[in-house]
């Protein structure tokens, strides 16, 4: 019997999806099965034939309190009824300022005003234009328009944040001198928890040295590189290179897209090295997996600088700004973070994942290395994954993973009750061993 023999039909996509609907990084002529959910609750994905799955992923870090969750359902059934969706140009409503509130409440101490975009790449498009308007008003000089970065980031899809993503892994390959060059120094190699090795900052200091001038910011997800090798460094990093950015005149901006909102055991993953950034994004799991909205937060000091500056405002306003609906969402996922005891929560999550994911350390002959952090947990194998083939076996055994490169990771729920925890890294750990990955 084959892998997809043992699946029912009935849980695989139909016909009408793989000729028309792309899915994401996807062949249209070759697509990789896909399974058709009609419904999701608690940490659960319910398949067309009814089989559940266990959520591993949190729909891409986002579903930070599960699906259908009561509280977060009734607050949109509220709002919607209220009002979806008004301009934010002139006009202004009472879920972006609960929000805004509720939002600067758990941001760093340094944050005072806030942008309000449609999606995490949006978020870094912003960021990004933010810096290039403060850096030039800042400096009186129109050569400030350029970023610096480590390799293996990622920040997402659109043009700019495509720029900063990592060189090889990233999308450079495919849009070539399309897109914007921007300078890149090797990630730390100082892991988390490891120790700190003082020449993995060299590089940033000896292209601050010299480009400083040609430089707006240093981008950075802190902390945890998500999709770019789900890479753990060193707190050391983010504090050297604020005082890098501090030197030398260029302005920092953490990308906490994928780590915001406890991911990795505190509220932002900043707080790992006590340093602030200058401009920082959030999104996903803002609107904890039910809306897209993100958000750009920043200093007075760049605020009124952008401000004083050539054009007198930022440059940017999306149709979408401010959605009254996704932001009374949003409020209501903030104030269930509020009101439950989010590090305890975690602290357990990391001991769960930890102890279902130390036997892997074992499989030597095809693990490099095991880490976890908060909420996540990953296993780095020593080749590439078949997606396919590993994510059938995911389906039959009834948990949702979907590994990238040779990364098989879960960053679950925080709902996830300890026997599902299990579950998870059991399963991961048993298709490692059954070979059915490779
Ligand atoms: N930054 C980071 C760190 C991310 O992980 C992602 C999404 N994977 C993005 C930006 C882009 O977000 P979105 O997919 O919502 O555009």
């Amino acid at each position: 019997m084959s892998d997809t023999d043992s699946l029912s039909l009935a849980s695989l996509s139909d016909s009408w999806d793989r000729e028309h609907l792309w899915h994401p990084y996807t062949s249209a002529i070759d697509p990789l099965p896909t399974y058709k959910v009609v419904a999701t609750h608690d940490n659960r994905i319910v398949l067309a034939d009814g089989t559940e799955l266990i959520d591993g992923m949190s729909s891409w870090w986002a579903a930070i309190h599960g699906y259908n969750h009561l509280e977060i359902n009734a607050a949109a059934k509220e709002q919607i009824d209220i009002m979806s969706h008004i301009m934010f140009g002139g006009l202004t409503h009472e879920p972006a300022i609960r929000l805004g509130k509720l939002l600067l409440e758990m941001a760093p101490p340094s944050m005072h005003n806030i942008f309000y975009a449609d999606s995490g790449s949006v978020a870094v498009e912003v960021a990004m234009k933010m810096a290039i308007q403060a850096a030039i008003s800042r400096s009186g000089s129109h050569a400030k328009t350029n970023f610096a970065t480590i390799r293996s980031g990622y920040h997402g899809d659109t043009w700019n944040a495509m720029s900063v993503c990592d060189p090889v892994t990233g999308m450079h390959g495919a849009f070539g001198s399309a897109l914007p060059v921007r300078y890149f120094v090797p990630q730390p190699a100082s892991r988390y928890n490891g120790e700190w090795h003082p020449e993995d900052i060299k590089p940033l200091r000896e292209l601050l040295q010299h480009k400083s001038e040609e430089i707006a910011a240093v981008i950075l997800e802190p902390i945890v590189q998500g999709a770019g090798g789900m890479w753990f460094y060193h707190p050391q990093y983010l504090r050297e290179t604020r005082k890098l950015c501090d030197e030398f005149g260029v302005y920092l901006i953490f990308d906490e897209i994928a780590t915001g909102f406890w991911r990795t055991g505190k509220a932002f993953a900043w707080e790992h090295a006590g340093v602030e950034p200058d401009i920082m994004c959030v999104g996903k799991g803002l609107t904890a997996g039910y809306l897209t909205l993100s958000a750009v937060l920043t200093t007075e000091e760049i605020a009124r600088t952008i401000s004083n500056g050539e054009a007198g405002v930022l440059m940017h306003g999306p149709t979408f700004m401010a959605n009254p609906l996704a932001c009374a969402i949003a409020c209501a996922s903030l104030e269930l973070l509020k009101k439950q005891p989010m590090p305890q929560i975690l602290r357990n999550m990391e001991s769960r994942l930890q102890e279902g994911l130390a036997p892997a350390k074992e499989l030597t002959e095809d693990v490099s290395d095991v880490r976890v952090l908060g909420s996540i947990g990953v296993i780095e194998v020593k080749q590439p994954v078949d997606v396919g083939r590993f994510q059938k076996e995911c389906v039959r055994r009834k948990v949702w993973i979907r590994p990238f490169g040779r990364n098989i990771y879960v960053m679950p729920p925080y709902i996830t009750p300890d026997e599902d925890l299990t579950r998870l890294t059991h399963e991961m750990i048993e298709i490692i061993r059954s070979g059915k990955w490779k």
